[in-house]
């Protein structure tokens, strides 16, 4: 029997959801198309995830080029160490992750290294999986793709393997945007590539897919969140290093979590409340999501606490759908450092500080007859000097590449009070990083249940079998189906008008008026509509037309009036039938 993914795919590949790209010429691993029902359901996805971090949270989206110039990714470390480690069949040469062909062998072999892991395949004999031929000894196969930027191939580039680069590197006109002030975020939606060694988790694992990330800049000093409190009692699935070294995971309130020093700060665990409020509005099962803490060997030595959102997957298991982390500093210093640019923000106390400052005071009265045109460059060489470098008789200083003595007569100084207002830092950064076709598979796989169908159908093969995708109404690709009863033109015109009043409200309406009318509820169970509006002889004395429920298939009387604006409260306000006024 086909196993879920099966039956997913099945319906997705057979209803316009996701196709194999380049099927046409064979298909290769890693790459899928979204179909025209696919694009629209994934569309909506990342519409709602604009609505919570872009419009509630304030993080305004920007967008930047796919490709990155090489400094970009020298300094993000992505040049330098983002790889996995490869292995070959030196017999069939399919090529393999090292790290997953031990995965059974040893605990966490994602720790190790290239030399580490032959080292252990060696000594476990491990063996090519497709051909059972000798493995060469595992690399690391960095996964950017790489580039040439204009002609010549001088200037190299890479395909951006994730969007928050785009973010760091913006820095400097994003807090300019955002008038110097901590805590803002910006936001990105786009594709993202990795070269992946050997994609064979179908959609979970592609070459090219799509990111949301929210990179959030906050002051070091203070990971407080202003809205915490509105969060603080929402219960979440927490797998936290603790509880992954006894195997439990438990269900606890983020203000607990955070309290008790699970969950580093509050900053954290409003982001990690942000991704719950998005995974169940786009239709995860609340029961098939946990959050998972890195384990200390698996965060990145940076991080001050990471968290992944994981989704059941009947095939795949547990699933990282998003990761959430405290990066630190450590993005904005490493491009300060590439790009000899200062990435800080002044940070006024809220009451001034008063601090003991060394100042050098050179006598220009006496510099300026002795060393004329150089005198300035010596006097800024003097002000240079520590307090320990002063205390001779005669102070030595360079300047051009010359060494100067200069006699202590020449140069005043003294400890002073000063009082500063503020001081610039570095800010930290927090990262919810979402993988959008991650997302969407597991809405499609958690919505998807098949039932004996109770509404019959005359002249259907599976007519026993109800297929009917539970997406929620509002990212249903078809939101609404209108249904003549009959094909017949004193039907077929009313029910056009019907189909125009509702598209005008935005909504995305199909007109179907082929076959019976319980195959046509079927076919649209499958895509997950919502609502079915059929209109029938009844329509044409009394102006009404029914509305049937997806999920309960209960049938209500509806004018036709108002029907736009009653189809627009079921979807996008979750009203029911009876709070809609219907
Ligand atoms: P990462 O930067 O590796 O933490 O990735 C952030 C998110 O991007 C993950 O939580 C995944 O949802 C998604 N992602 C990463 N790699 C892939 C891939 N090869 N295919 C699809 N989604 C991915």
């Amino acid at each position: 029997m086909a196993d879920k993914y099966e039956q997913v795919l099945e319906l997705a590949k057979r209803r316009g959801f996701l196709w194999n790209s380049f099927e046409l010429y064979g298909g290769t691993a890693g790459f899928f198309d979204y179909g025209p029902l696919g694009a629209m359901l994934k569309r909506r996805v990342e519409n709602i995830w604009r609505d919570i971090f872009v419009i509630n949270e304030g993080y305004y989206e920007i967008e930047v080029p796919t490709i990155g110039i090489e400094d970009i990714f020298v300094a993000s470390g992505h040049v330098g160490g983002f790889s996995d480690p490869l292995t070959e069949c030196q017999k069939c040469h399919e090529a393999f992750r090292a790290d997953h062909l031990v995965k059974d062998i040893i605990e966490n072999p994602d720790t190790l290294s290239a030399e580490e892991l032959t080292a252990l395949m060696d000594k476990n004999n491990v063996k090519c999986p497709e051909c059972g031929g000798k493995l060469g000894n595992a690399y690391e196969f960095n996964l950017m793709f790489k580039t040439s930027i204009g002609p010549g191939g001088k200037r190299m580039g890479y395909l951006r393997p994730e969007t928050a680069q785009g973010m760091f590197v913006d820095f400097p006109r994003l807090l300019k945007f955002y008038r110097d002030h901590l805590p803002f975020g910006a936001t990105q939606i786009g594709k993202a590539y990795r070269n992946e060694i050997s994609p064979r988790q179908g959609v979970i694992r592609l070459r090219e897919f799509t990111q949301a990330e929210a990179e959030i800049f906050i002051d070091p000093g203070n990971k407080t969140h202003p809205k915490f409190k509105d969060v603080a009692d929402i219960v979440m699935n927490l797998y936290s290093q603790k509880g992954q070294a006894s195997g439990e995971t438990k269900n606890m309130s983020l203000g607990e979590a955070v309290k008790n020093g699970i969950i580093a700060h509050e900053f954290l665990a409003y982001c990690l409340a942000m991704t719950h409020k998005f995974l169940i509005r786009v239709g995860v099962s609340p029961e098939k999501m946990r959050f998972r803490q890195h384990m200390k060997d698996e965060m990145a030595h940076y991080a001050a606490d990471c968290w992944d959102a994981e989704i059941l997957s009947e095939r795949f298991g547990w699933v990282e759908v998003v990761g959430i982390a405290d990066r630190t500093d450590f993005d904005l210093k490493a491009h300060a450092k590439q790009s000899q640019k200062e990435l800080s923000v002044y940070v006024a106390y809220d009451s001034p500080k008063k601090v003991q400052k060394f100042v050098v005071k050179p006598d220009m009265g006496l510099l300026g007859p002795m060393f004329k045109g150089k005198a300035k460059k010596v006097a800024d060489a003097l002000k240079a000097l520590k307090s320990e470098e002063l205390s001779g008789d005669v102070i030595e200083v360079t300047v051009d590449g010359e060494k100067i003595n200069i006699n202590k007569n020449s140069v005043k100084f003294e400890t002073i009070t000063e009082e500063i207002h503020g001081e610039n830092i570095i800010p930290h950064v927090i990262e919810p990083s979402f993988g959008i076709d991650r997302v969407t598979y597991s809405l499609l796989e958690h919505s998807y249940f098949e039932e004996e169908a109770k509404e019959k159908i005359e002249d259907e093969e599976s007519a026993e079998l109800r297929i009917v995708l539970r997406l929620p109404p509002e990212v249903a690709p078809v939101q609404a189906a209108v249904l003549p009863l009959l094909s017949r033109d004193e039907l077929i015109k009313p029910g056009m008008e019907i189909v125009n009043k509702i598209r005008k409200a935005g909504i995305l309406v199909a007109f179907d008026d082929s076959g019976t009318i319980g195959r046509r509820y079927r076919r649209n169970d499958e895509i997950g509509t919502p609502y079915s509006i059929t209109i029938d002889y009844q329509t044409l004395e009394d102006k009404t037309v029914t509305i049937r429920d997806r999920d309960t298939m209960k049938q209500v009387r509806a004018p036709i009036s108002d029907i736009e604006n009653n189809v627009y409260d079921l979807i996008y306000r979750r009203k029911s039938f009876e709070d809609a006024g219907i």
